[in-house]
């Protein structure tokens, strides 16, 4: 075996790219005696709500708590009750659906589209009960999962929508970025996200008010005011380092951005094989490509025949989420498309920091492979 030329990811490298700027600002934010609830962080939530495009982002401690908080907030607010149900796509990263779980709601499962990957507006149509809530889009590998038929889906039946923004800080879906479209948004800053801290970091962002305190409280033990608690609140806070941080990172994620759009567009030129799937592309803006995901029905062949020509790839993700053991209670139920993904899923390495012809030469070996079986 070749040693391994191109990792899937390296994080290292990406960071070289602003590094004295990042550098700077963990050495400013080290520096200030302030490392919680600090000036940095509520620059970071201005900056980034502007960014977005809401009224407010409120800072907390990781995506999963994200999402949490905004199931609490709505629960306090009496808009959301225990028991209740929020549609969630199958094939979504298993956080998405451990938040509703953690609420004490009940995630209901509906199938995505199999071309987009996104969740599909009849499937949610049809796991409305009497009890459904909300829907929960997942802007899944960086694509728009909003719609114009989701959106008068929840508006007909009275839900609310959230986003799960994990995957998609920056994506431009009808002259609006992902995190503003529906209610609410969830946004993680884990390492290797587009927007990504040095640590764990998140964000919920939305236009209410009323949401946006209730967040706020929860996620500072349930309090507004010093001492003084209202709600069984929970501790997620952003810190001052991971702030300025992302501080930075901000100003260049429009270009990093499109770096890997740029860096697809490669891949969709260059990749021929007819053994190999690509999702089609989307509309301009709506896919910053957290992910590119190719499909094969020979997938683990592909990736095995990759790594022996020193390409790492991922599989985003290997098991659904009916299918783990900690959802016990879905493994009669059968999600087909869902299966399906996940049994043909292959995440190609994109990154600001490959080269063109980094990603030429993992196109050419892609071409230059045959399934075997
Ligand atoms: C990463 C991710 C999360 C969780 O974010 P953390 O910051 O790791 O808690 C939630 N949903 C999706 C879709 C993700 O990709």
């Amino acid at each position: 075996m070749k040693s391994m030329r191109i990792p899937y990811l390296d994080l290292k490298r990406n960071g070289n790219l602003h590094a004295s700027e990042i550098n700077e600002a963990v050495l400013r934010a080290a520096g200030s005696g302030y490392y919680l609830l600090g000036k940095e962080t509520a620059a970071f939530e201005e900056e980034y709500a502007q960014y977005i495009g809401t009224r407010f982002a409120v800072g907390c401690g990781n995506g999963l708590d994200a999402l949490y908080l905004i199931m609490r907030a709505y629960m306090e607010l009496r808009i959301i009750r225990p028991d209740d149900e929020v549609i969630v796509p199958s094939n979504t990263y298993i956080a998405t659906i451990l938040a509703i779980s953690r609420a004490g709601l009940t995630p209901v499962l509906a199938e995505p589209d199999p071309v987009t990957c996104q969740i599909s507006p009849d499937a949610v149509t049809k796991a409305i009960t009497p009890r459904t809530r909300a829907v929960m889009i997942v802007h899944l590998y960086g694509r728009c999962a909003w719609t114009p038929g989701i959106r008068d889906i929840c508006r007909e039946h009275g839900l609310l929508l959230i986003e799960d923004n994990a995957q998609a800080h920056g994506c431009v879906c009808d002259g609006h970025r992902t995190g503003s479209l529906g209610n609410a948004a969830a946004h993680s800053f884990y390492p290797t996200k587009n927007l990504g801290a040095l640590g764990d970091g998140g964000a919920v962002t939305t236009d209410d008010p009323a949401l946006a305190s209730t967040v706020r409280a929860l996620g500072n033990y349930g309090s507004a005011r010093k001492y003084v608690f209202r709600y069984k609140g929970v501790n997620s806070r952003l810190d001052e380092i991971q702030a300025a941080i992302l501080r930075v990172k901000l100003r260049y994620l429009d270009e990093d951005n499109a770096r890997r759009q740029r860096l697809a567009g490669i891949y969709r030129n260059e990749i021929t094989n007819p053994s190999v799937a690509l999702s089609p592309e989307a509309p301009e803006g709506e896919n910053v490509y957290h992910i590119f995901p190719i499909f094969s029905s020979h997938r683990d062949e592909l990736q095995q025949y990759l790594l022996q020509n020193g390409i790492q790839t991922m599989i985003h993700y290997p098991l659904p989420p009916h299918r783990q053991e900690c959802y016990a209670e879905w493994r009669g139920q059968s999600y087909p498309v869902s299966e399906r993904l996940h049994a043909t899923e292959l995440s190609l390495p994109l990154y600001p920091a490959l080269s063109d012809t980094e990603i030429l030469s993992i196109a050419r070996a892609i071409n230059s492979w045959h399934p075997l079986s």
